[in-house]
């Protein structure tokens, strides 16, 4: 790659941001050749100013300011200020000094000439940027190599950041002394998120750079799928061409990384005419047909086990499966993503034809042969009915979407005031949506929304389980076991009276007992649909169990499997912002996380599979430090998931409306009365 590359310099660092702590002394001067006088009780022959403020010692600033030791405008030898040091080092209360001291906000030092938000904006210190923002500091001046605060928060690797500085209006395709802009920088980097973000925020797929080269040309050189896939998605152009003629795809032959370049605009689902579609037909035909297939591969499925021999008829039905399931995963759908196949009515489709089928057969076969059964029918009737009525009430109803229409204005003011107050992070903010995400929300990949007290994305449902469908579907759940119990009854019934005693054929030997070889010698399509339908039971039956013990422990699906992903079940005080501390810990484990994505989505298969065993680990693990803030016993519990917020602890809480749990104010008389009593909760602009 050579030639390209080459062009493309890596990004120089100051010496003086260095993190080596014997850089730093030797950058700096004693502080006594700077001021002589030395306070009596206060011995800083060991420090300078610039070393204190870069160590967060703010006491000792103080103590050499006050005392005129030293000045917030002193310089080292390498013209760097305190201020710069501060702000490298995240020290928001020592930038805040320095600042009310008398601090140049945009002074110009260091070996690239930058400010102290130049030295922030590149290690990802939103704090220290808001504060120095805040101050008046202004983003769009350049360092030495020609770097705005916008490139240099994309160099950090903050999405947060990047986001932030586009919404204070700086222009999203910026470009620096060669002409690259953020995007081109983020796709050089392999940062997927920070890609996304700023094609979503409107910068330019056909900028070029002084050498005429794409975001796309530039994706290519690192060849790095998830970026590639969203540039391609967000409609890149792949024949693009550099000064050489060049195309990202001539780079990427360069890099040897074809494979790769394949695999990410087949999951693009570009198409030879350059328009791009997930799937075979056009997505409506698409749905329709995958929706009506499960129908006509059951009903095959039912007729092969009910004429053939067991031994030819069983793998005949789970081949006829697996064909179905490849047509459906690699024709009809083009693109091989999970997430593509879980966007589709398939699965659920399987599950309504079960119940058609079941329900079809009852009517026909079993109602008659079993009027007597008045008690098993009426149950069966009416548990079928109304888990089919509630299962179509998820389907169709919203599960607690959170409304996005925002104007970017508001969308503006959102991220400036959650910068503000230190609340600008992956827990309060959904980059995908642009909005506040409430406390136990959660962003949904399939449905592409955020969804209020999210439990979980169910695909047989098609839809996601959240605040406004969880007591429905918890509804469902024991009247469909019931339903099935109840049909195996009367099915079981059914075959006793009805079948005749059971005749061997010598060349259709039968493993089972005499009279269950009877049934199927008998009626092979009931019996064939009793074991279908009995199959369903026990993930059923697991699901139900799941969802009471969560119930009764007042966590949702998603907090039980990411329970370590979210502070508020920690003995960690609650985030309400404004704090650096915190705001840095937020950073550091958002960058974590974006590390960790990057690394899964794009190569890790190991690490990943590892990823998965440690979470589910975790799960089962004893933690002694977790609390969880919403549970107040296994009745109140109850109680408040029933009375949808209307009684119990959790009184009048709108999910869609509350941030953060120092919102829930225990009564403890209530408590111990047990019948609702946590008032309604604040909302956080009452108190921050
Ligand atoms: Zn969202
Ligand atoms: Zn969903």
């Amino acid at each position: 790659m050579s030639s390209t590359s080459a062009e493309f310099e890596p990004i120089k660092k100051d010496v003086s941001e260095s993190t080596n702590e014997s850089d730093i002394t030797e950058v700096k001067q004693p502080v006594e050749t700077m001021n002589s006088k030395v306070s009596d009780d206060i011995n800083f022959s060991e420090m300078t100013i610039h070393q204190a403020s870069r160590q967060g010692m703010l006491h000792i600033v103080k103590d050499m300011i006050e005392s005129g030791f030293a000045k917030a405008t002193d310089r080292d030898s390498n013209n760097v200020t305190p201020l710069h040091f501060a702000a490298i080092s995240n020290h928001v209360s020592i930038a805040k000094y320095l600042i009310d001291n008398g601090a140049e906000i945009d002074a110009f030092g260091g070996d690239l000439i930058a400010t102290p938000l130049h030295w922030a904006s590149r290690n990802g210190h939103l704090p220290s940027v808001t504060l120095l923002i805040n101050h008046g500091a202004n983003p769009s001046l350049r360092d030495s190599q020609g770097f705005d605060c916008l490139h240099l928060a994309v160099h950090s690797s903050n999405p947060m950041l990047v986001l932030y500085f586009i919404f204070l209006d700086m222009a999203v395709d910026t470009q620096d002394s060669s002409e690259h802009t953020p995007l081109m920088w983020a796709a050089y980097q392999c940062d997927p998120l920070t890609v996304d973000i700023l094609v979503r925020l409107g910068a330019s797929l056909s900028k070029v750079n002084n050498t005429q080269l794409t975001p796309l040309h530039f994706a290519a050189m690192k060849c790095d799928k998830m970026c590639l896939r969203k540039l391609i998605e967000a409609g890149a152009n792949i024949n693009a061409k550099d000064e050489n003629g060049k195309t990202p795809f001539d780079i990427v032959k360069e890099v040897k990384a074809t494979e790769k370049w394949k695999k990410a605009v087949r999951e693009t689902g570009l198409k030879k005419d350059g328009k791009r579609n997930p799937y075979l037909f056009e997505k409506k035909i698409t749905f329709i047909i995958l929706y009506i297939i499960p129908f006509f591969l059951l009903y095959i499925a039912l007729l092969t086990l009910a004429h053939l021999p067991w031994f030819i008829g069983l793998p005949l039905a789970i081949l006829e499966y697996i064909i179905c399931h490849i047509i459906v995963t690699k024709v009809f759908i083009r693109v091989q993503l999970t997430v593509e196949f879980m966007r589709t009515p398939y699965l659920s489709s399987i599950f309504q034809a079960s119940a058609f089928f079941v329900g079809a057969t009852w009517i026909y076969k079993l109602l008659f042969a079993t009027s007597f059964l008045y008690s098993a029918n009426i149950i069966f009737i009416t548990t079928f009915a109304t888990s089919m009525y509630s299962f179509y009430v998820v389907v169709l109803g919203d599960p607690g979407f959170i409304p996005k229409s925002q104007s970017r204005e508001e969308q503006k003011q959102l991220v400036i005031e959650l910068a503000n107050k230190g609340m600008l992070d992956a827990r309060h903010l959904c980059t995908t949506c642009l909005i506040k995400k409430p406390l136990r929300s959660k962003h949904c990949k399939i449905c592409n929304r955020c969804v209020a007290r999210l439990d979980h994305h169910c695909p047989w449902i098609y839809n996601c389980i959240g605040v406004k469908s969880h007591r429905i579907f918890m509804v469902f759940l024991p009247l469909m076991i019931t339903s099935i119990l109840s049909f195996e009854y009367i099915s079981y019934t059914y075959f006793v009276i009805s079948a005749p005693p059971y005749v061997p054929i010598e060349s259709e030997p039968c493993w089972l007992s005499d009279t269950y070889c009877g049934f199927f010698q008998y009626d092979g399509w009931t019996a064939a649909l009793c074991v279908w339908s009995a199959l369903q039971l026990p993930w059923l039956l697991i699901l139900l169990c799941f969802q009471i013990y969560q119930i009764s422990s007042a966590k949702t699906t998603n907090e039980v499997m990411n329970f370590h992903r979210y502070s508020y079940f920690t003995n960690k005080s609650p985030n309400v912002g404004g704090n650096g501390i915190n705001d840095a810990n937020e950073i550091i484990n958002k960058t974590d996380t974006t590390h960790q994505q990057n690394e899964c989505e794009s190569k890790c298969k190991h690490h990943h599979k590892h990823n998965h065993f440690s979470r589910i680990r975790k799960v089962f693990e004893r933690r002694d430090d977790v609390v969880n803030p919403f549970d107040f016993g296994c009745w109140n519990n109850w109680v408040g998931f029933w009375s949808e917020g209307k009684r119990g602890m959790l009184q009048n809480v709108d999910w869609y409306e509350v941030f953060d749990t120092s919102f829930i104010e225990p009564h403890d008389d209530d408590i111990k009365s047990r019948a609702g009593g946590y008032t309604s909760l604040k909302r956080d602009e009452e108190v921050v």
